[in-house]
C-alpha cells in the first residue's frame, strides 16, 4: 500500500463560528470536511485559529473581575489556553461522530493541549499588532490601559481595542508527543489558536502576553511533522493578485518565487491574506515535494485532487 499522505490542515475563522451555537454548527461542517479527506487516503492533523474565541474568554475573564474583587486579571496566555480547550472540545466531538458515521472505527480523535515557545527578544513584543476581543468606547479604553496595563487602539473609527503582540513560533513544546500519535494513526487536534505563548526561563516555560499567528504555527507543526501539504482553510476559494480590484486575478500555482515577488508587491493584506502566503511559501520552501495550499473550507477535497485553490510549490 502507498505511504499516506499526510496534511496539516489549518482552520480559518469561518470553519469555527463567532459564537458558542455559531460554533457548535460550524464544527459539523467543518468535521464532514476533514473526514473526506481522510476518506480520500491522507492522514490529517488539525491546528485552528482563535481570534473570536480568545476575545470572548479574555472578556469573560474581565467580568469575573468586576463580579469578585479577589479575582486578578487572568493573563492572555491563560486565556488563550482556555480557547484551545474549548474549540478543541467542539472539534473532537464532532469529528469522532463524523467518523461513526462512515463507519470508521478505528481512528482516535484527540485534543493535544500545545505550547508554543516564541523568543522574549522578538521585535513583536515591542510593536503590538494584533486586535483581540470586543470594541469599547475611549472611556472605556483609557479604564483597562490604566487597570489591566492593555495596550488599547483606535480601529479605523469603529472604536477602540485591545492590541497584543503577535510574535513568531520557534518551538512547540509538544512536539513529541504530537508525533508519537500522529505516527500510531491517531487524528490529532494541536497548536490550536497558534499555540499557548511561553518563553523559556531556564526549566520554567512562562506564559506570554501574546497570541501566535495560526498560519505560522501550522507552518512549523507540518515542517516538524514532515508533512506532504499544508492546507489553510480560509473564507475565499483562492488567492487573488489586486484582490478587489477590477483586474483581479485569481491564482491557481504559483512558484515560491513568484509567491515572494508578488508579496514584494503588496498584493496580500496584513493580518490576513499575507500570514496565510508567508506560511505557504515558507512550507513549500522547507524541503522538495511539500507542497502548500489555500483555499475554502468545502473545496478541500476538490483541492487536494488539484481541482481548485492556490498551490504553491518550489
Ligand atoms: P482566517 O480567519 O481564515 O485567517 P482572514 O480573514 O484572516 O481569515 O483572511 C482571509 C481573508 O483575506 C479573505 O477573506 C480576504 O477577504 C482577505 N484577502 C486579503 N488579500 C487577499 C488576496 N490577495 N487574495 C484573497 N483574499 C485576500
Ligand atoms: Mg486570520
Amino acid at each position: 500500500m502507498a505511504k499516506k499522505r499526510r496534511i496539516v490542515i489549518a482552520l480559518g475563522g469561518n470553519a469555527l463560528g463567532n459564537t458558542l451555537p455559531e460554533q457548535m454548527a460550524a464544527v459539523k461542517i467543518t468535521a464532514r470536511a476533514i473526514v473526506d479527506l481522510i476518506e480520500e487516503g491522507c492522514e490529517v492533523v488539525v491546528a485552528h485559529g482563535n481570534g473570536p474565541q480568545v476575545g470572548m474568554v479574555n472578556n469573560a475573564m474581565i467580568a469575573l473581575t468586576h463580579e469578585d474583587e479577589k479575582q486578578p486579571n487572568t493573563p492572555l496566555s491563560v486565556c488563550v489556553a482556555m480557547s484551545q480547550a474549548y474549540i478543541g472540545y467542539d472539534l473532537q466531538n464532532a469529528l469522532r461522530e463524523e467518523l461513526l458515521n462512515r463507519n470508521i472505527t478505528n481512528i482516535p480523535v484527540a485534543t493535544m493541549i500545545t505550547q508554543v515557545r516564541v523568543d522574549a527578544d522578538d521585535p513583536a513584543f515591542q510593536s503590538p499588532s494584533k486586535p483581540i476581543g470586543k470594541f469599547v468606547s475611549a472611556e472605556q479604553a483609557k479604564m483597562m490601559e490604566e487597570n489591566f496595563n492593555y495596550i488599547m487602539k483606535e480601529d479605523s473609527g469603529r472604536g477602540y481595542r485591545r492590541v497584543v503582540a503577535s510574535p513568531k513560533p520557534v518551538e512547540i513544546i509538544e512536539i513529541g508527543t504530537i508525533r508519537t500519535m500522529v505516527d500510531s494513526g491517531d487524528l490529532v487536534i494541536a497548536c490550536g489558536g497558534g499555540g499557548i505563548p511561553v518563553t523559556r526561563q531556564g526549566n520554567h516555560l512562562k506564559g506570554a502576553s501574546a497570541v501566535i499567528d495560526k498560519d505560522f504555527a501550522s507552518c512549523l507543526l507540518a515542517k516538524e511533522l514532515d508533512a506532504d501539504y499544508l492546507i489553510i482553510l480560509t473564507a475565499v476559494e483562492k488567492v487573488a493578485l489586486n484582490f478587489g480590484q477590477p483586474d483581479e486575478k485569481w491564482l491557481d500555482s504559483v512558484s515560491v518565487e513568484e509567491a515572494r515577488n508578488y508579496i514584494n508587491e503588496g498584493h496580500f493584506a496584513a493580518g490576513s491574506m499575507l500570514p496565510k502566503v508567508e506560511a505557504a511559501v515558507d512550507f513549500a520552501s522547507s524541503k522538495p515535494g511539500r507542497t502548500a495550499l489555500i483555499t475554502l473550507l468545502e473545496k478541500s477535497r476538490d483541492a487536494i485532487q488539484g481541482a481548485t485553490g492556490t498551490t504553491f510549490h518550489l
